[in-house]
């Protein structure tokens, strides 16, 4: 008898717990482009010296599983951010550079938008502009991530049950949002939403007010540049706060920033934006273990710049000048496109004692991008005709930051193999209510796939 009934309790048990532990909050978070090698990196970054052992990350502490990251077969096997946003957000694949809408360019429902439905808020926290690819998937239905406009004004336009899709939206985006034809900022405040423009704000949320917070024109600063180096963690902290009600809430965060390091192939700029995303996983934490009710799921869409600890045959890999930057190779490069190029300046801006050999290729790069700017502009004004057809040369800033990228690449040992995206799989981290669910190898659409189940929907 102690036999059956234990054998009816674990049959019935599990339907009982599935049924009673949907989690109350879920915030799902992209770091976008984010293999595997960045966050082993930055567990070698974020190292201390002094101590014996490797720290474990916050990274470490939550990995549970992998995930697959393909397109629709049109699109072959490496996925850009669109088509594998969409897949997280809906559960569908898509075709490279579509937003919420399948292979026949079919409106498709994300997770935010079964949330809203469900009646919980909704809200999206990201460092690029808010209607980029991975925010826009999530909130907007459009046949091309490049219609920026068109998805700026989706926000405001397309309602659910007369509605705004979103409660709260924090990012860049002002170029999008305040245009000449039509100002989003004013029509999302007359329609009671309090805005805000600046970091300070975030600290006095009116409660029961929509919120748009737009930091910047286009993407936030590099996080090591900004004037909070750890604002997708400040922002995390006030809408944790301000979505917190009855019915529960659904979040999207981005790390946006982490893919545009990967494209330009700059592993300082990397380093800092992971540790942003590291500081907000520290503080969801803390929050998790205060509100078990909350899940938090991680992943990256796609893997960015094939970056490599440890390239050229060296055994090694050594972080020390990462740690100690105080500005980014796009900051410094900006500033010696604008000054005389001098040793002393370099090293200062970079923080660290270049060779006479590292500095020759720091000056030798502006002027030779400059030589060519002067050619190109010569060869422009002398023929017309077939000055369409000829090449551009590398900007004089691009062409420094090239050169200050492979100065520190040889320092650490850090290697790419692409200025676009990869195929490999990437991580898939987990920690509060039903976080299990989120184990062992899945594909970019089962992530999708479990949160809608999560939400009630089947
Ligand atoms: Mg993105
Ligand atoms: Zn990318």
């Amino acid at each position: 008898m102690k036999r059956v009934l234990f054998a009816i309790l674990l049959c019935v048990c599990p339907f009982i717990y599935a049924e009673e532990s949907k989690p109350k909050n879920i915030i799902m978070i992209v770091g976008d482009g984010m293999g595997a090698a960045y966050t082993s990196a930055y567990r070698y970054f974020h190292d201390d010296p002094k101590t014996k052992k490797v720290e474990q990350t916050v990274f470490d502490r939550h990995l549970v599983g992998m995930s697959s990251t393909y397109p629709a077969p049109i699109s072959g096997y490496v996925t850009d951010s669109a088509a594998a946003a969409t897949a997280l957000a809906t559960g569908i694949k898509t075709y490279n550079s579509a937003i919420g809408v399948d292979v026949d360019k079919k409106p498709l429902e994300s997770v935010l938008d079964w949330a809203k439905k469900q009646g919980k808020k909704t809200g999206i926290v990201v460092t690029s502009h808010i209607n980029h690819a991975t925010p826009a998937s999530y909130l907007s239905n459009n046949e091309s991530r490049h219609n920026y406009d068109q998805i700026a004004d989706s926000y405001f336009d397309k309602k659910i049950a007369g509605q705004f899709k979103a409660d709260l939206m924090f990012g860049g985006g002002w170029k999008h949002f305040i245009r000449e034809d039509r100002n989003l900022v004013n029509e999302f405040k007359q329609a009671g939403f309090y805005y805000l423009d600046n970091y300070k704000a975030l600290s006095k949320l009116p409660k029961n007010s929509p919120v748009l917070g737009l930091f910047a024109d286009v993407g936030l600063p590099n996080a090591i540049d900004d004037n909070n180096k750890h604002r997708l963690s400040l922002m995390t902290k006030a809408s944790t706060k301000h979505l917190e009600n009855e019915q529960g809430y659904f979040m999207l965060i981005e790390a946006s920033q982490i893919d545009w390091a990967g494209h330009s192939n700059d592993v300082g700029k990397a380093m800092w934006e992971l540790d942003d995303l590291a500081k907000t996983l520290e503080y969801l934490e803390t929050y998790v273990e205060s509100n078990p009710d909350t899940l938090v799921v991680i992943t990256a869409d796609h893997n960015t710049g094939g970056f490599t600890i440890g390239a050229n045959k060296k055994y090694q890999w050594k972080p020390e000048v990462l740690r100690s930057m105080q500005n980014s190779a796009d900051k410094v490069a900006e500033t010696l496109n604008n000054t005389p190029v001098t040793k002393q300046l370099v090293d200062e801006l970079l923080n660290f004692t270049l060779t006479e050999q590292e500095f020759s290729q720091v000056s030798h790069a502006k002027s030779s991008a400059q030589n060519e700017q002067q050619v190109f502009k010569e060869q422009v004004n002398q023929d017309n005709e077939n000055s369409k057809n000829l090449k551009r040369p590398v900007s004089v800033t691009k062409a420094i930051h090239s050169s200050i990228t492979n100065i520190i690449d040889n320092r650490t040992t850090s290697g790419w193999t692409t200025g676009g995206h990869t195929g490999a799989d990437v991580q898939v981290f987990a920690m509060g209510a039903n976080k299990a669910l989120f184990s062992g190898l899945q594909d970019n659409t089962d992530i999708a796939k479990k949160i809608f189940k999560l939400l009630g929907k089947n």
